[in-house]
């Protein structure tokens, strides 16, 4: 045992497991009130289709504004909300303002965008999902086919009638499932055959190398071409550099999203970019 191992380390690495413990329960303490408090902040990241470099829609990322603990990145905050449980009631508020704000754009007078919108594995496992997305459909006016739910190859890992069944739903509804951070994750591919998803999301840590390593092309090749034998459409994120897109484009990759565009920024600045992109591509035939 520790103790064993001497007292100095013993009380050493109690004090260690402790401050990451009271790290997390402050941040949950905040974290739970964070909604009422009016701390959160959706930040709008645009797709753009390569094919015609049309403006497609935007990925929903979410900030949170809390000065006492300095911002925290989603990375971290995501995390706790997932542990904590609090996810379900903070993926529910994310649902509704996102479909909210993009039904608000087509309403005056931008193009219908789609939205796709990061779902935890415990929103489906502890939340009712189904329920959240029909709501967040009929209070916005959002029509379904709009919307895109990104979910990770974790929820995956334990395939259940349950999960498999809620997808049904999900898809019965019209909206479209997508698979985030493809090639990061542990499951078998032989969910691909069972689970509808409408696309694939390249991960960034394959986009970032690829004007500069083979294998990473090759790699990207690879999964583009899987993506569009199980007939899904193939988004590239994190694409930083001319180079980068031209290479995607080469393959065939359908869309694609990143720095070279625009970081995720919010819905006020977002209708000034759409505006100023789609001048560009009207001035220079990009
Ligand atoms: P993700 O879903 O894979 O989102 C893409 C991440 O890549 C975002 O980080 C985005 O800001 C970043 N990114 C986009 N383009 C580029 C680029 O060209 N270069 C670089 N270096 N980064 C780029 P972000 O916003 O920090 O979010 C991190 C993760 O947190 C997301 O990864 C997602 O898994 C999670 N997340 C964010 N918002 C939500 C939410 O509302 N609900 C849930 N459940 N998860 C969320
Ligand atoms: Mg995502
Ligand atoms: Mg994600
Ligand atoms: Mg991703």
């Amino acid at each position: 045992s520790a103790k064993e191992k001497g007292g100095d380390r013993f009380s050493f690495y109690e004090e260690g497991m402790s401050s990451e413990t009271e790290r997390r329960l402050e941040m949950e303490k905040y974290l739970r009130h964070a909604i009422e408090r009016d701390e959160f902040k959706l930040y709008y990241q645009p797709v753009i289709n390569l094919e015609n470099n049309r403006l497609r829609g935007v990925e929903v990322l979410l900030r949170w504004q809390n000065s006492a603990l300095n911002n925290p990145t989603p990375d971290h905050f995501i995390a706790v909300a997932e542990q904590s449980g609090l996810i379900v009631g903070i993926g529910k508020w994310v649902l509704e303002h996102a479909c909210q704000q993009v039904m608000a754009w087509t309403r005056s007078g931008l193009p219908a965008l789609s939205v796709a919108v990061n779902i935890s594995a415990k929103q489906f496992t502890d939340g009712d999902i189904v329920e959240n997305v029909r709501y967040a459909l009929q209070q916005s006016g959002l029509p379904a086919a709009q919307l895109e739910l990104e979910i990770t190859e974790g929820l995956l890992i334990n395939d259940t009638p349950e999960i498999r069944d809620t997808f049904k739903q999900l898809k019965a509804l019209g909206i479209h499932l997508s698979l985030d951070d493809f090639g990061t994750g542990y499951a078998s591919l032989s969910y691909l055959k069972r689970y509808p998803f409408d696309s694939l999301k390249i991960d960034r840590s394959f986009v970032s190398d690829i004007d500069s390593c083979g294998d990473s092309v090759t790699l990207t090749n690879a999964i583009i071409a899987m993506g569009h034998s199980f007939n899904m459409k193939v988004i590239a994120e994190g694409v930083e550099n001319l180079n980068q897109r031209r290479i995607l484009r080469e393959h065939h990759c359908d869309m694609v999203q990143g720095f070279l565009y625009s970081p995720p920024i919010p819905a006020e600045q977002f209708v000034a970019w759409a505006k100023r992109y789609a001048d560009m591509q009207t001035s220079q035939h990009v």
